[in-house]
């Protein structure tokens, strides 16, 4: 090839403004084609009453200096122009369990300690299960973004060790197993299911350090776009790719749109789900097995939730999350059951530069099943009825009544309100069913839940939350595996690690 090869990218998730960036800075020509009218997929934001609320990125962690986020935000240039604040050091989560309520601690020794306030004389459990953590945590290479033998990616013994027996074994107090396990909400975690490595990669994560963005997480994705347009590249939105147009070596040689235009390039990147992606591929160029494993995983739950416009200066600035269950059973997305709605509900304030001293309006998110919104999933978004509305005022009634027996009078606090179900999911991002977090880890068959970013497509890639795990640090990994397959992995990592030590080391 006697010029830069030519890569599109077909999303503009998270995971695919990190591959555009990541080659576009390598010299690709990078094209983005997003289908919907705004870029970043799950980092959307959209406005209400002047209140800037955020669809899928609340918070993120490890962004002290010198943590993992931090060196990624660095490399990817998003440090100085992203606005973004930490959480309550002594509580970045605030948990209410039945009737008592705990705060997660940010920094290990801070967690044990502060927890250890709350459960007397578990303090040895409490490190026990810190070091535990941490150990998993920080022994995955790539997370900690040290070299990797790419032979041995998945080669994980937390993998497939299931974290509730590990919790069982730990201790037998099911209050503080249930403490342990209150953030499963994060991964829509099944008790028989959830590995230790998903649990102590998000855990870990979020211990080491907590932060929301200021103003929403769409200024993550509008730096991205800046940054890749910056290096050449280009995005397009209102671009729903629908086919791939393949030559006769089984290549594929173009792209065509909703609106029927082509895109050429030499190679493509799929930030669509993966099932999505190969539905595009005829039969006959991918195995059989591979497509039926794609179509048959399962998918997490999905999700409903309230985005509320406070009253004017009716609630302080609260700087943390609060997740509140409402049985001894946290563990609800296995067990969700629609007569009991909501089981669970996890409230997420906002951060804006306009008043510092109020929160101005918050989130409030609950699992809700697809087959629950399936009688208008052939209808479009604004326009699905009546009964739909009716359907959703209720739910939204009967989550206010859970969030009041928490913080009572807050409805009175509460200027307007909207709400969005598994088909605003849907339609927004395209993930399956309204899924929240994409593919099911499972650590019963671990290895069948892990994804390549390679195909059998010879010019095909995938990248996302789907491939290895969601999340700002899960998917920020997916990026540098399927931008590994044109780089390598390593000097990736030696670029991220080297350019921290120059820019970030040489002002301290
Ligand atoms: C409710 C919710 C809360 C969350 N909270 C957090 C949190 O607090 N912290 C955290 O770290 N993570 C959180 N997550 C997870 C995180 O948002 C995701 O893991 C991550 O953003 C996924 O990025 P992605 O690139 O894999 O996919 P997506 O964001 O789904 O992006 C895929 C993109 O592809 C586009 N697309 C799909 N099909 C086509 C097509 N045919 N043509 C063109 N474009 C197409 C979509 O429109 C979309 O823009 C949350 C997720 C949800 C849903």
């Amino acid at each position: 090839m006697d010029r830069n090869p030519h890569i599109l990218i077909i999303g503009s998730g998270l995971g695919g403004l990190i591959c555009g960036y990541i080659l576009s800075r390598e010299g690709f020509k990078v094209t983005i084609l997003e289908k919907h009218h705004k870029f970043g997929g799950n980092l959307q934001t959209f406005r209400r009453n002047g209140v800037e609320f955020d669809t899928g990125m609340h918070y993120v962690g490890s962004l002290d200096k010198g943590q993992v986020l931090h060196k990624f935000f660095n490399y990817f240039g998003l440090l100085g122009k992203v606005k973004y604040r930490r959480l309550d050091e002594n509580g970045f989560d605030r948990i209410f369990i039945k009737d008592n309520e705990y705060p997660y601690a940010m920094g290990y020794d801070n967690f044990v300690e502060t927890a250890a306030k709350y459960f007397p004389g578990k303090y040895n459990t409490l490190k026990a299960y810190g070091k535990k953590i941490r150990q998993v945590a920080q022994g995955i290479d790539p997370y900690n973004l040290r070299e990797v033998d790419m032979s041995q990616i998945f080669n994980v013994d937390s993998l497939n060790e299931n974290v509730f027996s590990h919790l069982r074994t730990l201790t037998s107090d099911q209050r503080l197993q249930n403490y342990f396990s209150a953030l499963n909400i994060l991964y829509a975690g099944e008790r028989d299911k959830t590995s230790m490595y998903v649990h102590a990669l998000i855990n870990n994560h979020y211990i080491e350090s907590a932060y929301r963005f200021v103003d929403g997480s769409g200024q993550v994705a509008d730096a991205f776009v800046e940054n890749i347009e910056n290096n050449g590249g280009e995005a397009f939105k209102n671009s729903e790719v629908m086919k791939f147009i393949f030559d006769d070596k089984k290549k594929i040689k173009a792209v065509k749109t909703c609106s029927g235009e082509l895109f050429h390039a030499d190679f493509f990147i799929s930030n669509m789900h993966p099932y999505n992606t190969i539905k595009l591929v005829p039969p006959g160029l991918v195995r059989k097995v591979y497509r039926k494993r794609l179509q048959r995983l399962p998918n997490t739950i999905s999700s409903f939730a309230i985005y509320a416009v406070l009253k004017e200066r009716a609630m302080g600035y609260l700087n943390s999350n609060y997740y509140c269950h409402k049985d001894d059973d946290v563990w609800a997305a296995g067990n969700y059951d629609k007569d009991r709605f909501p089981q669970y509900f996890g409230m997420y304030p906002l951060a804006d530069t306009i008043d510092e001293k109020f929160t101005r309006g918050f989130s409030i998110m609950t699992y809700m099943d697809y087959d629950e919104v399936k009688p208008w999933e052939n209808t479009v978004s604004r326009n699905r009825g009546e009964d739909y509305e009716a359907f959703k005022e209720e739910k939204a009634q009967k989550l206010l009544d859970f969030v009041e027996t928490r913080f009572p009078g807050i409805r009175n606090k509460i200027k307007v309100y909207y709400t969005s179900t598994p088909l605003t999911l849907r339609d927004y991002t395209a993930t399956r069913r309204g899924s929240i977090f994409g593919i099911m880890r499972d650590c019963n068959k671990p290895y069948e839940s892990y994804i390549f970013p390679r195909t059998k497509v010879p010019n095909l890639y995938l990248t996302g939350q789907n491939l290895n795990l969601h999340g700002m640090l899960g998917v920020s990994i997916s990026g540098l595996l399927t931008c590994g397959e044109f780089v390598g992995v390593n000097y990736i990592i030696r670029k991220i690690n080297e350019e921290y030590d120059k820019e970030i080391n040489a002002h301290v």
